[in-house]
């Protein structure tokens, strides 16, 4: 018997929509995988939450969250909230906190979807993010403030430790699936203290300890180039906190968009749970409509059910979301068509249950 405790914090915006979908999708593996039980516990953590009650989450919400397997979270943002609470007052503390430190971020061509590159195909590499430091820190603050001398200093936080232990995650990765190369993101000609540190620890380690692995370093800005001129010359991708956060996104758009761009914040020693998200937002300009794409975030939910060990039920979702865009029956307005959010959803839970139909009928045509 496989169980799993999942906290499901679904958020504002498009997140509750979306999530709805990907709920809809774990249940239908749930009905047909005999010993697979998933214990979801609903959180209303999120910007009415904050407005109602003044906090993200209640005193010990992070304590409560580290009894679970896993996080399963939509999307965080509303107008009415500055991003400063919504932000550091829940996804931080979670990241940070549960040492998340690997933000996992696949970008994948995918059947059906036209890439805005015209040699957008056959794209598909991982980006490993450094979650927890970086330039992502609250070290800093502001002097004479309203005064013309005022003056702002945010300090980006680089550790040994911390560089290290992304970069194996990544190299980790590669070894397992069978990648060659690793690309690490820098900019040590300009950002020269910890910059330099993140260039001599990734040297020294894939030197050291991953001797078959290609290593080639870029500087950030050449880099975003070479996205748009050879993504398909990507395998792995390493970066900082703030270079990873751009080049996902800039993943996602050459893949065909921010509705199709899961993440995952993993804590690879599973001392604590990690979190599944999907890269976009709250998208307040859609929300209520019923029409944003909840592939992200059932991918997301793939993406969960690999970390927890069942990566033959997350193949199982890549499989139906990948078939149903083949398709192309079935697309939201991001993806050129006119479906709604649900229409989407059910048309991935119907292809599960197709695929669940097909193995049972092969497995009695066996016995006959
Ligand atoms: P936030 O402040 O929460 O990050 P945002 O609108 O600034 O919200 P996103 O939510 O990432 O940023 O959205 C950026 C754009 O992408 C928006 O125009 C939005 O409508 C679109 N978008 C994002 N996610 C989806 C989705 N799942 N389906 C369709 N469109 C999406």
């Amino acid at each position: 018997m496989t169980e799993f405790k999942i906290a499901v914090i679904p958020g504002d915006g498009i997140g509750v929509e979306v999530m709805e979908e990907a709920l809809k999708v774990l249940s239908v593996l749930e009905e047909h995988e005999q010993n697979f039980v998933l214990h979801k516990e609903n959180f209303e953590w999120s910007s009415d939450y904050y407005l109602e009650r003044g906090r993200m989450m209640p005193e010990d919400g992070l304590v409560t969250l580290q009894s679970y397997d896993a996080i399963l979270f939509g999307a965080i943002g509303d107008a009415r909230v500055p991003d400063e609470i919504t932000i550091w007052e829940l996804i931080m503390p979670i990241r940070k906190q549960f040492q998340q430190y690997v933000n996992f971020r696949p970008v994948k061509s995918l059947p059906g979807i036209t890439s805005p590159l015209s040699n957008g195909d056959d794209i598909d590499f991982v980006i490993f993010r450094e979650n927890a430091e970086g330039e992502y820190s609250n070290s800093g603050g502001r002097m004479f403030e309203t005064q013309h001398s005022e003056m702002a200093i945010q300090n980006t936080i680089m550790t040994t430790a911390g560089i290290e232990r992304i970069v194996k995650a990544a190299c980790e990765y590669a070894e397992k699936n069978g990648k060659k190369k690793v690309t690490s993101a820098t900019k040590s000609n300009a950002i020269i203290h910890s910059m330099k540190l993140w260039d001599e620890h990734v040297k020294r380690i894939v030197k050291n300890e991953y001797q078959d692995l290609a290593l080639e370093s870029i500087y950030i800005d050449a880099l975003v180039a070479y996205f748009v001129q050879r993504p398909q010359s990507f395998e792995v991708v390493v970066a900082s906190n703030l270079f990873g956060d751009i080049l996902s996104d800039l993943g996602s758009g050459i893949v065909g968009g921010l509705g199709l761009s899961p993440s995952a914040n993993i804590n690879p020693e599973k001392q604590f749970p990690s979190m599944f998200e999907p890269v976009h937002g709250s998208a307040p300009d859609i929300a209520g409509k019923g029409i944003a794409n909840p592939i992200a975030q059932i991918w997301s939910a793939a993406l969960m059910l690999d970390h927890l060990g069942r990566a033959d039920l997350s193949a199982k979702i890549i499989n139906a979301i990948e078939l149903v865009l083949l398709e192309g029956k079935i697309k939201t307005a991001d993806i050129g068509g006119n479906a709604t959010t649900e229409q989407m959803g059910s048309a991935i839970s119907a292809k599960i249950i197709e695929q669940y139909a097909i193995k049972e009928n092969e497995e009695s045509k066996i016995w006959t």
